[in-house]
């Protein structure tokens, strides 16, 4: 019985026959030539559909298993961490940079986290979202790791998920300064949760040891 193709970014669709491919396209942002070359493989190879998923990805739908080296190789990007244990694309709202109400430049520091953490493997999927303002049009209390941008700086939400059993992150850091300042935060996270015992995703972790205790074993001191 055929499955999903993890290292080919290859997602087995409803008909148990086709798979979907979704390449990482870091804060959804793209151009023209991008768009052109998805579009023209879509036609060479006769995709069934084009969606644009929540993840800020194009994905293309209805592909044959012995085309998709081939798909991979038009594309000219490797294949997206779409799926898998790892650190799934970072979702970024548009911040300062075009966001009338921005209060933080969440495309620089979210393509920086992209960069640095997309499809790394960890104990469990992990989902990041970074927003200019609190208004948080990236879900940030819905990730694993959320940032939202402040008047005073970032705010590090951590413990959010979807899915069957939802659930809001808690809040590890307020007040953030810098861009530096919450990657050094996302980096310990991030270090604690490989060498974590507990292989469930962030929330299912605080929720056994408290966020008071989290907090104090992530960054060394009880600051919120
Ligand atoms: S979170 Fe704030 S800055 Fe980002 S898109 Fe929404 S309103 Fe704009």
């Amino acid at each position: 019985m055929k499955k999903d193709i993890l290292e080919k970014g290859a997602i087995l669709q409803r008909d148990r026959e086709t798979y979907a491919i979704a390449p990482h396209i870091p804060a959804g942002i793209t151009d023209t030539a991008t768009l052109r070359k998805i579009c023209d493989v879509a036609d060479k190879y006769r995709v069934e559909a084009i969606k644009i998923t929540s993840a800020q990805r194009i994905a293309l739908i209805g592909l044959r298993e012995e085309d998709l080296d081939d798909i991979w190789t038009d594309l000219a990007v490797t294949p997206g961490a779409a799926i898998g244990l790892c650190v799934r694309s970072v979702k970024i709202c548009p911040g300062t940079t075009h966001c009338k109400r921005g209060v933080q430049d969440s495309v620089s520091l979210g393509l920086k986290l992209d960069s640095i953490y997309h499809a790394m493997e960890l104990p469990n999927k992990m989902k990041m979202g970074v927003s200019g303002c609190m208004l948080s049009c990236a879900e940030s209390a819905l990730k694993d790791i959320g940032v939202m941008g402040t008047n005073k700086g970032w705010r590090i939400m951590v413990g959010g998920n979807a899915g069957a059993r939802p659930r809001i992150g808690d809040l590890l850091v307020d007040n953030v300064p810098t861009e530096e300042a919450v990657l050094e935060i996302v980096a310990k996270v991030i270090d604690y949760y490989k060498n974590a015992s507990n292989q469930n995703r962030i929330g299912r972790i605080i929720e056994e040891m408290g966020i008071e205790r989290f907090r104090e074993e992530v960054l060394g001191s009880h600051e919120s």
